[in-house]
């Protein structure tokens, strides 16, 4: 099923980038603080509100060097539930401030902009999953954590980019398997695990569907001696692959990595030069975490609209106001709590996006 139409969020992100996005600056007309007292401001309020600050890795420089914590989507929301604050700010996409909430229904949430949404996870909403089922009765459903509460409520377990094939493996090889949202990992699982028995949703994110197997190639070419990560939801995972196998690319040179997984080989790297295939905000922490080797981008184009929707304007209005909170009911919430334990409980759940 072709699951590319546009959702009222993407088109008012569309919207909302075209006229106001501000992302180095403060924002005069916004009557926000001049930039040498808001990093003041928003450590005072956070600590009046009892707030801990989540920033996501695709996060604004400014915005990942504000937080209490930096990480991936899932690693955070963990953060989150074990936290001792009353709040927690999320800086990161919907999804990613639900997942948050699910795992702590005690704590306020919040993120700066509601409208942060996510071209993946709205590809496919409960009724289309509901429809999916119907379809395929009996089969198991394994839903990458970039998806909504709603669509998490309707899954028997979540994974991640680091444990979609353990997961997968967990499961009776007998057993016919949904796998959703993300076309490129669900590829990825089938290749690593050998099943044929896996049914997949045709859902991409945007921005790393369009970091393309041209792209790769053109950078490959020009830095030969570089090493290459690339996540698994780019549209040119399966060209790397190929082109390690037929030793066009060094195959030890090229790793497959969730944006933890890079973090972690990023620290450890002895390389002159790494290339990297996601999300460009990646980069800050990679290049904070190791300073001597030069991470370059695949696709320096490769920026969500959505993750810059969280600008410090809006982190400062979030910790004055109060906005926006984020709730999940609490039947949505317990479902899709136990789809995400029951990952938890295979182990390795890594890291999300
Ligand atoms: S980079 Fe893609 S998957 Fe990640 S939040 Fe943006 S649209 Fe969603």
């Amino acid at each position: 099923m072709a699951c590319k139409a546009k959702t009222p969020r993407s088109l008012k992100v569309e919207v909302i980038m075209a006229t106001t996005l501000n992302v180095n600056g403060t924002n005069a007309a916004s009557g926000t603080s001049p930039r040498s007292t808001w990093s003041e401001e928003v450590r005072v309020l956070a600590r009046e509100r009892n707030a801990v600050i989540l920033a996501h890795n695709y996060q604004l420089p400014e915005i990942q060097d504000i937080a209490d914590h930096v990480g991936d989507s899932l690693g955070l929301s963990r953060i989150a539930a074990e936290t001792d604050a009353d709040e927690v700010i999320f800086c990161g996409v919907h999804f990613m401030a639900e997942t948050a909430k699910i795992l702590s229904p005690e704590k306020r949430v919040f993120i700066p902009d509601a409208n942060a949404g996510c071209s993946l996870a709205d590809t496919i909403n409960a009724d289309q999953l509901r429809e999916w089922k119907a379809q395929h009765p009996g089969a198991i459903v394994v839903s990458y954590v970039n998806t909504t509460a709603e669509v998490k409520a309707l899954t028997d377990v979540c994974c991640t980019s680091s444990n979609a094939a353990d997961v997968v493996r967990s499961i009776d090889p007998e057993q016919e398997i949904l796998f959703l949202p993300d076309q490129f990992l669900g590829a990825h699982v089938r290749r690593v695990t050998g099943r044929n028995n896996i049914h997949v949703w045709a859902g991409e994110c945007h921005v790393h569907a369009d970091i393309s197997p041209s792209d790769l190639v053109d950078t490959v070419r020009a830095n030969t001696d570089a090493e290459l990560y690339i996540h698994p939801e780019c549209g040119c995972t399966t060209s790397a692959l190929w082109m390690a196998e037929s030793g066009e690319i060094p195959g030890n040179n090229t790793h497959i990595l969730s944006t933890g997984g890079m973090l972690e080989e990023a620290k450890k790297s002895t390389s002159e030069r790494v290339l990297v295939a996601t999300e460009i905000g990646m980069l800050h922490q990679l290049r904070k975490a190791n300073p001597t080797t030069e991470f370059l981008p695949v696709n320096p184009q490769a920026a969500c609209p959505f993750m810059q929707m969280i600008t410090p304007e809006k982190l400062l209005k979030c910790l004055r106001e109060g906005t926006d909170e984020v709730f999940v009911d609490k039947r949505t919430a317990d479902a899709a709590r136990t789809a995400v334990e029951r990952m938890i409980a295979i182990g390795n759940p890594g890291s999300g996006e």
